[in-house]
């Protein structure tokens, strides 16, 4: 028979073992502490033998891009999110603060229920601007995707109407990409009179 070490103190990668937690079946488990704060029970196979080093927070060799031991552009992510919804001080609380749904100030629920991003340069979104950061409500845009959001959603304004540009196109009756080509030819004024 094997004799049992206890992990309790040690450290295994970001994995901090503070205590022996109940064990799951036959398993024996710890309670760990990730360096970024996040809790959890971690088998004691897994630490040993290297498969679990934190909470998910930290790069995996086996990922693509990055360097190994970097944060992941998830973990990033949410940093920011809860930086932005969750400081008082932050410099656009009055629009952020609160936006961040309860369960997902623990960064293991936001990593369970978020999609990897697509890419490195990807960024969330809210799909409604009225709600929040909560399931159901976020995707990842890419920088394009983001960069062609931002160019629709300008205002202009013609003939003393100020509206979205996404708005002209539908009353000129022609697509936004048609309405680009015009502004581009025309500039914006020509290209909104009829
Ligand atoms: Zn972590």
């Amino acid at each position: 028979m094997p004799k049992f070490i206890d992990l309790t103190g040690k450290q295994f990668g970001a994995w901090a073992v503070t205590a022996r937690a109940p064990n799951r079946g036959a398993t024996t488990m710890y309670l760990c502490i990730c360096s970024c704060g996040v809790e959890k029970h971690v088998q004691a196979g897994h630490l040993t033998s290297g498969a679990s080093t934190n909470c998910g927070c930290i790069r995996k060799p086996t990922k693509h891009g990055g360097a190994v031991g970097e944060f992941t552009k998830k973990y990033k992510t949410w940093r920011q999110i809860k930086a932005r919804c969750c400081n008082p001080n932050h410099k656009n609380a009055t629009i952020y603060n609160g936006l961040l749904c309860a369960q997902w100030l623990d960064f293991a629920q936001f990593d369970a229920d978020v999609p990897e991003p697509p890419n490195e340069t990807a960024t969330i979104d809210r799909i409604d601007n009225a709600k929040g950061y909560e399931p159901g409500n976020i995707r990842w845009v890419s920088k394009a995707e983001q960069h062609r959001n931002q160019r629709n959603c300008r205002w202009i304004e013609h003939n003393g109407q100020r509206q979205l540009l996404t708005d002209w196109a539908k009353e000129l009756g022609i697509t936004i990409s048609t309405l680009h080509e015009r502004i581009e030819k025309w500039g914006t004024q020509k290209a909104l009179s009829r």
